[in-house]
């Protein structure tokens, strides 16, 4: 299983793709594609990992492969068909967008209350009256439904749905839905998106760093990702402050970081990296170098003097990683990092 918001970025990259492939591109580069998609290039690569897709370091992944290893990933085998309730404004403009749209998930029947629209095709759908919609849903095995019913219907046309057989519903409707946690909920809220992007907007923009300087009250964690989000640090010059010797140079001009994770678990380390993470790690092997060259890590500090063999130095230094060790422990590590981070702004 993987998380609902990998499945939304999968979803988000195949259509993206799609309209790559029809301007007639035929390979894309992970940075590339994550530009377009607004996420880093480490998750581009991790997602398409996950999926068993790999590209070619020289060319980059072929639009149609990924295309179909998205879908597979995707998309079942038989198509899955989807139930409407509520054809008013927006179920007319859902209707309308998804008409012919998917050959894997179709809008095969959609139910309202308003006599006027009932026994009418909407966008080449039937629209059926509502108190028909359980008997049709367990007839058709449709377990997928959408929601554009006014708030004060939502709770009741999910509960009939859920008990005829629907496993998942999206739901546009404003108010929460109470249903068995085995049913999957995703609610679409234009209003709270649009409320997010004027707050943001009013402040020029960008969401605040996390921990904004409330002191001594703040969580450490919190604290530390504060110091990052403002440091101005090059990571040369912070092995300087801690003590670590420089191994490899990293990226010609230097990098800052706004994350440090210390961890030995190649599966955490692999969670955790990103163009942005330093790691801290007792693990000086080959795949640590893999993984960072994978995810674009930036730089790597050995702990307990451990030290680098030649074939790591020249992974290094061919991926641009700075790589550094220190002569203390995992924690002693971590705390010269934060106090080197904290005197910067002290
Ligand atoms: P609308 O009034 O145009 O349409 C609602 C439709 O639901 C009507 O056709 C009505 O006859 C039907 N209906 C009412 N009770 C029903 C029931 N018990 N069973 C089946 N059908 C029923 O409203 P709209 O503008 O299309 O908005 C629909 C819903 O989506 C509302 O809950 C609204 O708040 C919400 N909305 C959400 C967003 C968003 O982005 N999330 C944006 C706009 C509207």
């Amino acid at each position: 299983m993987v998380s609902r918001k990998t499945v939304s970025r999968m979803s988000r990259y195949r259509r993206l793709l799609q309209s790559l492939r029809e301007s007639g591109v035929e390979s894309i580069y992970s940075h590339q594609l994550a530009r377009h998609a607004v996420v880093s290039a480490a998750q581009v690569r991790r997602d398409l990992m996950v999926i068993g897709y790999s590209g070619s370091p020289n060319k980059g992944y072929d639009v149609g492969a990924c295309i179909d290893s998205i879908g597979h990933f995707l998309d079942g085998t038989a198509r899955q068909e989807v139930a409407l309730v509520g054809v008013g404004n927006l179920g007319h403009a859902v209707l309308s967008h998804f008409a012919d749209k998917s050959p894997s998930v179709a809008i095969v029947a959609a139910f309202d209350v308003d006599p006027e629209l009932t026994d009418t095709l909407i966008h080449g759908v039937r629209c059926v009256d509502v108190s028909l919609m359980a008997d049709l849903v367990r007839d058709l095995g449709i377990e997928i439904a959408v929601l554009t019913v006014p708030g004060e219907a939502a709770q009741d046309a999910a509960d009939k749905l859920v008990s005829a057989g629907v496993k998942s519903i999206i739901s546009f409707a404003p108010t929460p839905l109470a249903l068995p946690n085995e049913i999957f909920v995703e609610y679409m809220d234009i209003t709270a998106a649009l409320e997010s992007a004027a707050y943001f907007a009013r402040l020029g923009g960008r969401e605040e760093p996390a921990g904004n300087g409330d002191g001594d009250i703040e969580p450490m964690v919190k604290k530390l990702e504060s110091l990052l989000a403002r440091s101005n640090m090059k990571l040369e010059d912070l092995a300087t402050n801690i003590g670590a010797r420089m191994v490899t140079a990293g990226k010609p001009g230097g990098t800052t970081v706004a994350k440090v994770y210390a961890g030995d678990r190649v599966s955490d380390l692999l969670n955790e990296a990103s163009d942005k993470t330093l790691l801290v790690s007792n693990l000086a092997s080959v795949q640590m170098l893999r993984v960072a060259e994978l995810m674009d890590v930036p730089g790597i500090c050995f702990v307990n003097g451990v030290e680098p063999d030649g074939e790591m130095i020249q992974l290094a230094e061919d991926n641009d990683t700075l790589l550094m060790v220190s002569p203390l422990g995992v924690f002693e590590t971590c705390g010269l990092i934060y106090q080197a981070l904290d005197t910067e702004h002290a």
